[in-house]
């Protein structure tokens, strides 16, 4: 398999989940080996960031990318998660806002856009990372994310919430284009009422509203078409978990294995894996 780009730049926009604000957003070709770069065309220099797991600074409402004079990209998983199921080794990504588009609040609108587009195939084979040995991460509540040798990318993830609508959903597949496209694409980030009530009060989530997210009342989805899938809520997880895994700046050939984790779990998952080089081999 040879890496890919873009065959030409991919222009989108919507607003920021927190910002409210428009943002633009342009997917740029870029050379082999370069991997996924997101470009601040907004501030002064054009600083890139690297989307790589070591420069992730805030994990704690989405994957927030950051660098030493304090430039942010936040909100990088949904991106990134479609540019991996659509085969994208390589991509400068043009952004003039700290925060990229929330879109619909899911995968959709990048990976349908993606998947149109015309690719071209580069002069360099795609590395994978191959996960040699199990490598896990536990939280202090024993919440745990691992990554198991296998010869292709599956996703275990298993989530419970007290709200019947959610309750214990469980994903387990392989992570192919076609099971992206069906099954995790569309599914949209999700929260409860009193959660978006609490972030509008302390002046957050100002681009939030049933557009962009499932909102949990309760027993009762506010949004007006209902869930797209009955399992919207974990496939979700799952379509956060692949876009970190990607900042490990590979493909990945190995089972990840998750219950009730996020991206602050990923993140750490990632740094174990790379602090011992006998845990994997680029094939
Ligand atoms: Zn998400």
């Amino acid at each position: 398999m040879q890496q890919r780009t873009l065959k030409e730049p991919l222009s989108l926009k919507g607003i920021g989940l927190h910002s409210g604000v428009n943002v633009n957003l342009t997917i740029n070709p870029a050379p082999a080996d370069s991997g996924i770069v997101f470009r601040r065309v907004d501030v002064d220099g054009k600083p890139e960031i690297k989307a790589l797991y070591s420069n992730i600074v805030d994990t704690r409402n989405c994957s927030c990318l950051g660098d030493k004079a304090g430039n942010l990209v936040s909100t990088i998983e949904h991106v990134m998660s479609a540019l991996y199921a659509a085969g994208i080794d390589n991509a400068l990504i043009d952004v003039d806002n700290k925060e990229l588009p929330i879109m619909d609040g899911s995968a959709k609108v990048f990976f349908d856009a993606l998947k149109k587009a015309e690719k071209v195939e580069q002069n360099a084979a795609r590395k994978y990372l191959k996960i040699k040995k199990e490598v896990s991460f536990s939280d202090e509540k024993g919440n745990t994310v691992k990554l198991l040798p296998s010869d292709k990318l599956s996703v275990e993830f298993e989530i419970e919430f007290p709200s019947k609508i959610v309750g214990h959903q469980v994903f387990d597949n392989e992570i192919t284009p076609e099971v992206f496209e069906r099954e995790i694409s569309p599914c949209r980030t999700f929260c409860e009422k009193y959660q978006v009530d609490y972030l509008q009060s302390v002046g957050l989530a100002k681009g939030g509203s049933l557009d962009n997210a499932v909102v949990l009342d309760g027993e009762t989805v506010m949004n007006p078409g209902g869930l797209r899938l009955k399992n919207e809520c974990v496939n979700h997880k799952v379509l956060d978990a692949v876009g970190d895994l990607y900042t490990s700046g590979y493909y990945i050939l190995g089972r990840m294995v998750a219950s009730k984790t996020g991206h602050f779990h990923s993140n750490e998952l990632l740094k174990v894996l790379f602090k011992d080089s006998s845990n994997y081999e680029i094939v």
